[in-house]
């Protein structure tokens, strides 16, 4: 029997490329979450379209590319440094990205590498309709189209414009703003028309869904039912899919000899003190500096902890040429520098603040040695970390600190603390109360989050997600 083919749109294909030579390439596949939960759907055929990250200006460098990507599935979209400057950069990372989570349109600095507005979102549809000519060219009748992200709104309507019968679903990996702050955008009707083209529109969260539909009703001035949005008669279905992780893998890991070893090196490292742990890439949305100013307030006023516990705090570099995230960077490094200065000893300092990632074991057994995890997003789609120091706790039963403006907190807000990461003091208390936890409500409220994290995958995720689609075309002839 022929399994269903699922066609996966995405920016990026998930394959680092370098270039060995004229007509030769090395791929290495990245594992990330999207990979890992479609490598275990088993009933769908799965291809990716994307861009691979590199330029390739020369057609000899291009065939090659695309026969080596062809191995692992894979199918790129090549765009040139132009339009990745004006679409990916621009558009998309300096637009859309902190309009999403609520810092706003470009003004004051920004707005001075925004000037062409009109431009970028030009660019950003060229490059939408390039991705939307792969699709085509490789489309099947009966296949499914899923696209993914804030990247690709514009691709739903390119597809059903090139075949108005291809099953398309669209799913957006970050929050969805409320009406309110997505009516400043200058194209928001014409983002809001094509993400409608799609059969089923996704998001993590039932209040992004709602945001959604209600920028819908608002600004376009359609109807929004329980089921989706309805323009004359045709229903584009909307909903909540929260995704998860992998969390076999992670379970797994922990008995891998390296990892075990590398605990053990750590809780020496560390002995008589309490860890806590952040894990972030270096992004405004992820609260770095309120994190650790709270972590300052919480010393300030427990003395006694001084000497007891210390925050490991990994930032992965993430656009690192962009002025903004610069400006972020030594920020951090000097509020860090400073506590350490203030409550540093000769011997110890309570924060190790990393500029850097780690690979996916030291990952692991740091999420495994770590007693409190600080998780203070200021707005993040659903956040991982937090779904995967779960994973990683079943030994030690540790406490998740979690920000009320990350989607994880819909899910693992039982188990989890639960903060508003604006309010300092709230965050400082909620420390000690972490650190003073009893052994009892630790196990009770790590159950509840373990059992969450176990039973909703990554793989349950992407199933629900296509098996929704299908439902949805069927049920729409059904309707004519
Ligand atoms: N991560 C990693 N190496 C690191 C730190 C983080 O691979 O050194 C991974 C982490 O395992 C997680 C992802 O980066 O899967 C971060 O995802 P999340 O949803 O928390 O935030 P995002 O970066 O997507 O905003």
């Amino acid at each position: 029997y022929n399994r269903q083919r699922l066609l996966v749109v995405a920016n990026r294909l998930p394959v680092s490329a370098v270039r060995r030579g004229e007509d030769s390439w090395s791929l290495e596949i990245s594992a990330g979450g999207l990979v890992s939960a479609l490598l275990g759907v088993k009933e769908f055929e799965a291809r990716w379209i994307g861009w691979a990250g590199v330029n390739v200006p020369d057609e000899v460098g291009q065939k090659a590319l695309t026969k080596a990507l062809a191995e692992k599935r894979c199918i790129p979209v090549f765009l040139d440094e132009e339009i990745v400057h004006q679409y990916y950069n621009g558009y998309c990372n300096n637009i859309l990205w902190p309009l999403f989570h609520y810092l706003g349109l470009p003004q004051e600095d920004r707005l001075a590498t925004t000037r062409s507005f009109q431009s970028q979102f030009a660019a950003y549809k060229k490059a939408n309709q390039m991705f939307a000519d792969v699709v085509s060219e490789h489309y099947e009748e009966g296949d499914v189209v899923w696209c993914h992200d804030y990247h690709l709104m514009f691709l739903p309507k390119c597809l059903k414009e090139y075949n108005s019968k291809m099953k398309v679903g669209w799913f957006l990996h970050t929050p969805f703003p409320s009406s309110e702050i997505h009516r400043t955008l200058p194209s928001r009707s014409e983002l809001l028309r094509s993400v409608l083209a799609a059969d089923l529109v996704g998001f993590h969260t039932y209040d992004y869904a709602r945001h959604f539909v209600s920028a819908c009703t608002r600004i376009l001035g359609l109807e929004g039912t329980p089921e989706g949005v309805e323009d004359q008669g045709r229903l584009t279905r909307v909903a909540a899919f929260p995704i998860g992780i992998d969390s076999e893998r992670f379970i797994r890991a922990l008995e891998v000899p390296d990892v075990i070893q590398n605990m053990k090196e750590l809780k020496e490292r560390f002995a008589g003190r309490k860890v806590l742990l952040g894990v972030d890439r270096l992004d405004m949305i992820k609260g770095i500096p309120q994190k650790i100013l709270a972590f300052e307030k919480f010393l300030e006023e427990n003395a006694s902890w001084r000497d007891k516990v210390v925050l490991l705090q990994i930032a992965v570099p993430t656009r690192t040429d962009v002025p903004e995230y610069q400006k972020l960077t030594s920020q951090v490094h000097e509020i860090a520098g400073r506590i350490n200065g203030r409550f540093g000893t000769l011997t110890a300092v309570p924060i190790h603040h990393l500029d850097r990632s780690l690979d996916f074991y030291a990952l692991c057994a740091l999420y495994a040695v770590t007693d409190v995890a600080l998780v203070t997003s200021l707005r993040d789609g659903m956040n991982l970390v937090s779904y995967e120091f779960v994973a990683c706790q079943e030994a030690k039963k540790g406490v998740l600190i979690l920000s009320e403006f990350a989607g994880a907190a819909q899910s693992l807000g039982a188990g989890a603390i639960l903060v508003n990461p604006w309010n300092i003091t709230e965050v400082a208390a909620s420390i000690g109360q972490a650190l003073n936890m009893s052994p009892d409500e630790r196990e009770k409220r790590h159950r509840h989050n373990f059992h969450h994290v176990k039973t909703h995958t990554a793989q349950e995720w992407a199933e629900t997600f296509v098996s929704e689609l299908n439902d949805t075309v069927i049920e729409a002839q059904l309707r004519i």
